[in-house]
């Protein structure tokens, strides 16, 4: 047995048995250690033990279920499907099989015990399963008879979670239950579990555990992780802080004549929020310390053009100003934008040639002026700037402590802008980023209309079209989006956006469909958006790539595929794409009925408000009331397991157990444990 301790310092390789690219799949979760591992916390949970009698099935739910066949064919044009009938004594279960092989069939045979697992849901005659997990056995046990519930981890590519589980619980068996980590002394008052109690419960939870609970994150076990993790945020930020009072900026002077030719030569005249924050700025730019400033503004409300006052002023000055956004996609849509201000700015992104790019690099190290705009690849590599002031990072609506940290790293003072569309509460952001001053954009551009908004289901998506069609004869566009929830899903999505395109081509043959899917080369992606942007493509299918910042304001429909499976916040930043001119804009989100409680009251939600603020409160009072969706949409703020808008009311008590804890060896570990990078922050301090 290992304590927690030293298992934060073994690389996931020590497990063994490991091969390199499952190293990296684990990786690409955030795993690079035996402790990382053990802090992945399953999403949601699975009774894979106790048997559901037919009668008792309900569409959504996933369920064990044993019985005999009393049929089995293949059925449907060209017999493409297969199909089992399942009975039990209170009723009959139809198992369906896409994917099948001849020999397997001739093993189902009518009067055949079989035991199965999957997803129930509601068919067109009674409840039925597709693709269940299956054994032609009368008594079958997935868990090897063990009296626990089964997890269900956030898988990445490579990855199958059957693996991953077997993986994290040879980390868990590390682990003597009965360990007293430094840290749990902190919430002993709390009356919070000791740390690997915690963790041993959630990964394996007893069969009788209450699913609702376990899920929703509302147990104690979940709580102690949660508030472990909010006090490293806490520490982090008390260190920035400090690092950043201790420090000098360049001063930046603005040019305020020219920032005013260019604000009066807009085709708008900027909101009275976006002139303020404007100004705030151009003012703390000014100032010999380095700025940090947090800029909240929920989609649509314009601020891109906060930044961009703000690098022109930086350039204008001399120096340099790095511009960092999540998606190539964006990176080439700021980059053009700023260009046709003609402000001298450059795109670094991974698809630069060799010699490009060591010719930028050479500029920026010589210090020359440029605005650079760059994914995260900005900030890595051998990227060196002679004389960076200012750096914009945008739409960190996965917005953490890392890309802070990161820029601290190399040693530079820059002024920083943070800009963001998550609706965090004002308090809850300054008590949280407390070494961070906050600004917000609490004012749409004048003659917006809100989106209009509807839920159809899919059988009518014909008046999709038509309405499609309508707006693409009057010059405006479309986006036709196919989210994909896990990675493990993508082919899939892939697969039914083609499907799409394929029927809107049949459909609408006189307009232009464009196909945009995270597999295309990165070329390929650019030409296509830029096709879009220009009015050359009219219906943009694309998987979830779109999901953030893309401005083309001619659109002025969002058709969301399969919206009940998405998140009040996926789908609140996917109907931002839409609404971005005086014309009237409709977000039609496609569901397959039936619908569960759930997703109904997520799409009541959205037909209520397009308020940001409303639609996380909304989003917080439903989450964890009895259902998971996919991982990227947990609304977690760039943390692992808490939400710290969950845990508001608790906020203040944790800062004063961080600052109590401030400067001790358990402060060390707490940092390094949730936050790894922090570790090299304290070294240069
Ligand atoms: P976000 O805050 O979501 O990043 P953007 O900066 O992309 O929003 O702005 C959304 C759209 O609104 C852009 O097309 C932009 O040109 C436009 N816009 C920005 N400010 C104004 C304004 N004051 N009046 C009218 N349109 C504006
Ligand atoms: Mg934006």
């Amino acid at each position: 047995m290992t304590s927690l301790k030293t298992l934060g310092e073994r690389s996931v390789e020590e497990l063994g048995g490991l091969g390199a690219k499952t190293v990296e799949s684990l990786n690409n979760l955030g795993a690079y250690t035996i402790l990382d591992l053990l802090l992945h916390l399953p999403v949601r949970y699975q009774d894979r033990v106790n048997r559901v009698p037919i009668a008792h099935l309900e569409p959504g739910c996933e369920a064990v279920i044993a019985g005999v066949i009393v049929k089995a064919q293949y059925i449907g044009r060209r017999q493409r499907m297969f199909l089992c009938k399942l009975e039990d004594d209170t009723g009959q279960l139809d198992l369906l099989f896409f994917y099948f092989r001849r020999y397997q069939q001739e093993r189902f045979l009518k009067g055949k015990p079989l035991t199965c697992f999957g997803r129930i849901r509601q068919g067109a005659y009674g409840v039925e399963i597709s693709q269940p997990e299956y054994r032609l056995e009368e008594n079958y046990s997935w868990t090897d008879n063990k009296q626990e519930l089964t997890p269900v981890y956030r898988l990445t590519k490579g990855l199958s979670q059957n693996q991953l589980r077997r993986i994290i619980e040879k980390a868990l068996n590390l682990l003597d239950k009965r360990d007293i980590d430094p840290t749990d002394v902190l919430f002993e008052q709390s009356k919070l579990p000791n740390l690997t109690a915690a963790l041993h419960l959630l990964h394996k939870p007893p069969l009788d555990a209450y699913v609702p609970l376990l899920e929703g994150g509302h147990l104690r076990a979940r709580k102690r992780l949660a508030w472990e993790e909010i006090i490293a945020q806490f520490l982090v930020a008390f260190k920035l802080k400090d690092a950043r009072s201790s420090n000098k900026a360049k001063p930046i002077k603005a040019n305020l004549q020219k920032i005013k030719t260019f604000l009066g030569g807009l085709p708008f005249e900027p909101t009275s929020a976006q002139k303020r924050e404007i100004d705030v700025l151009l003012k703390e730019i000014a100032k010999p310390h380095p700025m940090m400033r947090l800029l909240q503004g929920d989609v649509g409300s314009g601020k891109t053009l906060v930044a961009i006052a703000a690098l022109m002023a930086t350039v204008e000055s001399g120096a340099q100003a790095a511009l960092m956004v999540p998606t190539a996609i964006l990176a080439q849509q700021h980059f053009r934008t700023l260009e046709q201000w003609s402000l001298p700015v450059k795109l670094l992104t991974s698809q630069l040639k060799a010699k490009q790019r060591n010719n930028l690099m050479d500029q920026l190290i010589a210090g020359e002026p440029r605005i650079v705009v760059g994914t995260h690849a900005l900030f890595q590599q051998n990227v060196r700037f002679g004389n960076l002031g200012l750096v914009v990072i945008d739409e960190q609506h996965k917005f953490g402590v890392h890309q802070r940290l990161a820029l601290q790293e190399k040693g530079e003072q820059p002024h920083q802008l943070i800009m963001t569309a998550t609706p965090i509460p004002r308090t809850l952001a300054m008590t949280l980023y407390s070494e961070l001053k906050i600004g917000v954009l609490d004012e749409m551009p004048k003659g917006r209309q809100p989106v209009i908004t509807a839920a159809v289901p899919k059988q009518r998506n014909q008046e999709v079209m038509a309405r499609i069609s309508l707006a693409c004869q009057n010059g405006q566009q479309a986006y036709w989006i196919c989210p994909f929830i896990e990675a493990s899903e993508e082919a899939e999505e892939v697969a039914a956006a083609h499907e799409v395109e394929k029927e809107l081509n049949l459909r609408l043959p006189d307009l232009r469909v464009g196909l945009l899917h995270g597999r295309l080369s990165a070329s390929k992606k650019d030409a296509l958006m830029a096709a879009f942007r220009d009015g050359e493509v009219d219906i943009l299918v694309a998987t979830t790539v779109v999901e953030v910042g893309v401005d083309v304001p001619n659109a002025t429909i969002m058709v969301i595929d399969s919206a009940e499976r998405l998140g009040l916040a996926q789908l609140h930043q996917l109907r931002g794409r839409v609404g971005r001119s005086e014309r009237p804009s409709y977000c039609l989100l496609l569901y397959k009925s039936p619908l569960n409680e759930y997703s109904a009251k997520r799409l009541a939600v959205m037909r209520e408000t397009t308020d940001g603020f409303r639609i996380a409160e909304q989003d917080l009072a439903l989450r964890g009331a009895g259902e998971l969706l996919g991982s990227q949409q947990t609304g977690r703020i760039g943390m692992r397991i808490a939400n710290p808008i969950a845990e508001s009311e608790h906020l203040d008590q944790l800062r004063e157990i961080a600052l109590a804890t401030k400067g001790q060896e358990v402060a060390e570990l707490i940092t390094k444990r949730w936050l790894p990078e922090s570790a090299r922050l304290g070294q240069q301090a």
